[in-house]
């Protein structure tokens, strides 16, 4: 996770050598730095604006003979990317959703994503984080168009004892997520989370079968699982969800097998939307609360 990131900044800070950071050391240091924020899947227009803060952060800045230029470059570089992080820290999304408990008695979430993006993995993970923090979490298998979607989902609902709202193949998916929610109630469970399917955001069919989803499940947070992996396809994918449906927030998964990690900057300054959670694993429990700390931990 962030491996080639973290020797981007590493030869960054390797790159300043002298004390009186001069205008042309900071310049070609900065632009070799933006080559390398693009090749770890930061989008361009991001990377100029990261290279653009970095710059004004270490202009003026003096290094003393005695102090370690590397820390100082390196507490520069922190800063800067930690107001970038900021822009998508989430509320605590555990005390959002009981305050929307508490004040409906039900918390909607639909999911949305691309086929493979890890949507289905990570509506069971965080079923299994609710459920293991006492919440009544029930899902609905809305996506009754792919093939095995819906064993898939009950599968992993057995595994984490969650109960799972079930329909057939064709059948509408909004009435499945309806259906869920109607369920939900008559049951006394009080976090609904609706898997959806999964096409590409260009499919129009989808977008309206999003759409409807929404109108008839009338959800409190729409949230789209993108795939750290395909890197800047996802903040395109974002883009049309949001544009198209609107969404609350962004799960980014499988930053375990990612070496870029750059995804998460561009969300930052493109989308400007919460990342709650980021997927670290294939199991239950690989699933972590978003904070610039968690990043900033694993880049220095
Ligand atoms: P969906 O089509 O979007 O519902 O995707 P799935 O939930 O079926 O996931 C596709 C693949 O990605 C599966 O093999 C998952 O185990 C895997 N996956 C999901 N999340 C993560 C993650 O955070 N890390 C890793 N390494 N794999 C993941």
């Amino acid at each position: 996770m962030f491996e080639s990131l973290k020797k981007a900044i590493k030869n960054f800070s390797d790159s300043i050598t002298t004390r009186e950071l001069s205008e042309k050391e900071i310049e070609s240091a900065v632009n070799e730095f933006v080559h390398e924020l693009i090749q770890n899947d930061v989008a361009y227009d991001v990377a100029i604006e990261i290279a653009n803060e970095i710059r004004l952060s270490l202009k003026d800045v003096k290094i003393g003979r005695f102090t370690n230029s590397h820390t100082i470059i390196e507490s520069k570089m922190k800063e800067s990317l930690t107001k970038i992080l900021e822009i998508v820290k989430p509320p605590d999304f555990y005390q959002l959703v009981s305050s929307i408990i508490k004040e409906k008695g039900l918390c909607t979430i639909v999911f949305f994503g691309v086929n493979g993006s890890g949507k289905t993995t990570t509506i069971a993970k965080l079923a299994f984080k609710l459920k293991e923090k006492g919440f009544l979490p029930i899902i609905a298998a809305a996506d009754t168009f792919r093939a095995g979607a819906i064993e898939q989902i009950k599968s992993h609902a057995e595994k984490i004892g969650v109960p799972v709202y079930l329909s057939k193949y064709g059948s509408d998916p909004a009435s499945v997520a309806f259906g869920c929610v109607q369920e939900a109630r008559k049951n006394k469970r009080n976090v609904v989370l609706i898997d959806t399917a999964g096409r590409m955001n260009t499919d129009t069919d989808l977008i309206q079968e999003m759409k409807k989803i929404v109108r008839v499940s009338k959800p409190d947070l729409k949230i789209f699982v993108g795939d750290s992996l395909v890197g800047n396809d996802a903040v395109n994918q974002i883009r049309t969800f949001n544009s198209d449906i609107g969404i609350d927030g962004v799960i980014i998964t499988k930053m375990d097998a990612d070496s870029h990690g750059g995804l998460i900057f561009s969300v930052a300054r493109i989308i400007k939307k919460p990342i709650y959670f980021i997927g670290i694993g294939q199991d239950y429990s690989s699933l972590i609360e978003f904070s610039p700390e968690v990043i900033l931990k694993k880049l220095f």
